[in-house]
């Protein structure tokens, strides 16, 4: 056996086999990543014994999660709690759990969680969903594309026939035209239940276009199922205005005795701070997003969720507002559009359903969608927790001091950038 590998190995140095040939070869997907990572050893000569240890079996997520797997990374995991929530789908007290590097970061959201929770807790509610998908079509003119939009406007019974037909969770809820000379965006919009939705809107949106290729006699072209208009892995305007995932806020009024116990700080600080740093502060800046750091959280909790960690862009896109409440401060998270889902995509892997378990949310909900509208509070509500507290530790000028003393590198590395 050893000899076969061996033979393998040599057959990759000298060019003859390619790393994601090896599978096909193979036909065992723990081997085949034993295999890549004895030629990168034996090639660099490095060690890979800790990207080895892994208790994934390839067996199960090759084609599903990952091509040409070598082993897994490890990423700290934290919890920040409890966080008391009262949303319009969960109901109680939270432990978040966080993946990250960031040394600072699970203390500062634990704190925020502690002061909400001794204030009475969370209030949330999520106030759209829906995954889209935007299509790209190609007509002559101006009055082709217009004909085209109208056309489709009076065939949405049998598109959304055709969409129900290929799935049991997918179905659309809308249709966002957008002409630019002659060519024409449909931006689908579709319900996923507790899925992100990706995959699903992108077969629905291809079978709409098919339909639209058979069934509409004027000239045109489906020039791409996604024309950027979705918008997908981007920061954009659109997301934020029309919404995409979920459009979820979270709010809570902190007295101001308890933000001075707690936070050393107090409501009028609170809010000079939000409005010079998180609005004007983005605006001269030209950010598209108005918070502090809501991908920090965002981030921890997707690494640790199994969710899509790109869609971190437009996940962390978001308003801070606050107001001085008579001896009080009145705060909000808004987070215009959160990709997240409990079923599908990275979510079943072992750690990562634990981690979803652990919020009570793993899998699909009864009724379907459920849980991936309670994890959208539940990740609004610490997104709030962390901007509290990152919000007060600069009021008070705190901040240097807390990073100097949990954020600072460890010996091997150079010092960790904070990105607040
Ligand atoms: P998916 O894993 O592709 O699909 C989820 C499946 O779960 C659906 O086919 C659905 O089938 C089934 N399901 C069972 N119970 C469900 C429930 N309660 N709610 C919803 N669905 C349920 O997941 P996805 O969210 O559509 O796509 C996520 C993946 O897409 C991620 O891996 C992400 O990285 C990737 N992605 C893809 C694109 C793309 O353009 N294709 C872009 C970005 C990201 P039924 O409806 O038949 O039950």
């Amino acid at each position: 056996m050893d000899e076969d590998i061996n033979k393998v190995i040599d057959k990759l140095e000298n060019g003859e086999l390619s790393i994601s040939k090896i599978g096909s070869i193979i036909k065992n997907s723990n081997l085949a990543a034993l295999i890549r990572r004895l030629f990168l050893e034996r090639r660099y000569g490095v060690k890979l014994s800790a990207i080895s240890s892994t208790l994934l079996d390839f067996e199960d997520i090759v084609g599903h999660n990952i091509e040409n797997p070598i082993g897994a990374v490890q990423i700290p995991l934290g919890v920040a709690g409890p966080l008391k929530i009262n949303g319009g789908y969960v109901k109680g007290e939270y432990y978040i759990p966080m993946a990250t590097t960031e040394g600072a970061l699970v203390a500062g959201v634990n704190r925020g969680a502690k002061l909400l929770t001794l204030a009475g807790g969370v209030r949330t509610k999520v106030i759209y969903d829906g995954m889209s998908r935007a299509p790209l079509v190609w007509t002559p003119g101006v009055n082709d594309a217009v004909k085209l939009s109208k056309w489709i406007r009076t065939h949405v019974d049998d598109i959304k026939e055709i969409v129900n037909k290929d799935s049991r969770h997918t179905s659309l809820s809308d249709i966002q035209v957008f002409i630019v000379g002659n060519l024409v965006w449909f931006r689908f919009v579709f319900k996923t239940g507790d899925a992100m939705g990706m995959n699903m809107a992108t077969i629905a949106s291809d079978r709409i276009c098919s339909y639209i290729n058979k069934n509409y006699s004027g000239e045109h072209r489906c020039i791409s199922v996604s024309g950027n208009l979705c918008v997908d892995k981007k920061p954009s305007y659109l997301n934020k205005i029309l919404g995409r995932g979920k459009y979820v806020i979270s709010e809570a009024l902190i007295k101001d005795e308890l933000l001075k116990k707690i936070m050393r700080t107090s409501a009028n600080e609170m809010d000079y701070i939000n409005k010079t740093k998180n609005l004007l502060g983005n605006a001269v800046s030209g950010s598209l997003s108005y918070n502090a750091h809501f991908a920090n959280i965002v981030a921890a909790i997707f690494a640790a969720t199994g969710q899509d960690l790109a869609q971190v862009v437009e996940s962390s896109m978001g308003y801070v507002w606050t107001e001085v409440r008579s001896e009080a401060l009145y705060i909000s998270v808004t987070l215009t559009s959160l990709e997240i889902g409990t079923v599908g995509g990275g979510t079943w892997l072992p750690t990562q359903r634990e981690a979803l378990s652990l919020l009570g949310i793993y899998g699909g909900g009864d009724p379907a969608g459920i849980n991936s509208l309670k994890f959208a509070e539940i990740i609004a509500s610490a997104v709030l927790a962390g901007e509290l507290n990152l919000l007060a530790v600069q009021s008070s000028g705190e901040l240097a001091k807390a990073h100097e003393k949990l954020g600072r590198s460890h010996k091997s590395g150079g010092k960790q950038d904070g990105g607040i």
